[in-house]
């Protein structure tokens, strides 16, 4: 099984005309709430493409709340550690996306702030069983720092999407086993600016020299450079019309951990996960636009 510890965001997005400046009131339009939050996002790309998931989180006792408990069911997860916070709203994003594609974001955390080590401490015989364990930084980092010494005692592979970017604890970073930074990530996490191969290669020696064993940073359109001990590569992306790069990173996460779960070798994984990142980047908003295991499969074969 693959656990996916992480977040459940309401994705609030407006379309605008143009960013309101400070007293300024504009008209938007095309209105939507749409399932997002980086864990959820992972658990369902996992989920969709025929993974079994545990999904670890917290949401609102909100009828968000309600109804994604729902929504995560339909699509094949185990919600039993989904748990409803009391008097509190499910996390939020407020996105405006201009007429031009630009976005601007305002997140609140809400019911994620819950996802405590005590609550993890509740689950830790899901992760000790469990042979993956993914997680992103969107939820109290103490709950993540136990479920990764958990699954370290157990010898559950621990997955983490530094995402959003903030430095880490070398405590933590010597826990994990395989880390997939963007390059913004990757540059707050290492001090390299990543551009390239070689600038991406230097930013995976720091982090191999913190204890982890495989570093993955993606990088957009260009793909993924894959750095394993003594060799590293770029491993590139599938092109497609981008439309929305909404959750690409998350389906990409979702994606390669499913692919190894079910005992792909490293780069199949990744060129699975490019595949099922590629198309989800042609499509709007974050969950409405993670593809199913078919669309992927004749996607790659094509
Ligand atoms: P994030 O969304 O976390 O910033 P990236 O932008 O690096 O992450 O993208 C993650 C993955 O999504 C890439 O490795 C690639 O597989 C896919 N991807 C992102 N943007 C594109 C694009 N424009 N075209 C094709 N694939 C893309």
């Amino acid at each position: 099984q693959l656990i996916v510890l992480g977040s459940v965001n309401a994705d609030h997005v407006l379309q605008v005309p143009s960013f309101p400046r400070p007293g300024e009131t504009l008209h938007g339009h095309n209105y939507q709430v749409i399932p997002g939050g980086k864990g959820a996002n992972q658990a369902v790309a996992a989920a969709r493409l025929g993974g079994d998931i545990g999904f670890i989180a917290c949401v609102g006792d909100d009828s968000f709340g309600q109804n994604i408990r729902q929504t995560f069911t339909n699509d094949g997860m185990d919600i039993s550690a989904v748990h409803m916070i009391e008097n509190t709203p499910t996390g939020i994003a407020m996105i405006q996306v201009s007429d031009c594609g630009e976005n601007s974001i305002c997140i609140a955390a809400e019911a994620n702030n819950a996802l405590t080590a005590e609550i993890v401490e509740q689950h830790s015989a899901m992760i000790e069983q469990a042979e993956y364990l993914l997680m992103q930084l969107e939820t109290p980092l103490a709950g993540i720092e136990l479920a990764a010494s958990i699954a370290k005692v157990h010898g559950t592979q621990v997955v983490l999407n530094p995402a959003p970017a903030r430095s880490l604890p070398d405590a933590l970073l010597a826990m994990v086993d395989i880390i997939t930074p963007n390059e913004t990530e990757a540059e707050v996490l290492t001090g390299v600016a990543v551009t390239d191969a070689d600038s991406a290669a230097k930013a995976a020696q720091v982090l191999h020299d913190k204890g982890i064993a495989t570093v993955m940073i993606t990088l957009g359109a260009k793909g993924v450079y894959l750095s394993e001990q003594d060799t590293g590569k770029i491993i590139p992306g599938f092109k497609v019309k981008a439309t929305d790069t909404t959750a690409a990173g998350d389906t990409f996460n979702g994606a390669f951990v499913t692919g190894l779960l079910e005992g792909k070798a490293i780069e199949n994984a990744i060129v699975f996960a490019h595949g099922a990142a590629a198309i989800s980047v042609t499509r709007f908003g974050a969950q409405t636009s993670i593809p199913s295991r078919d669309e992927v499969e004749q996607f790659i074969a094509a």
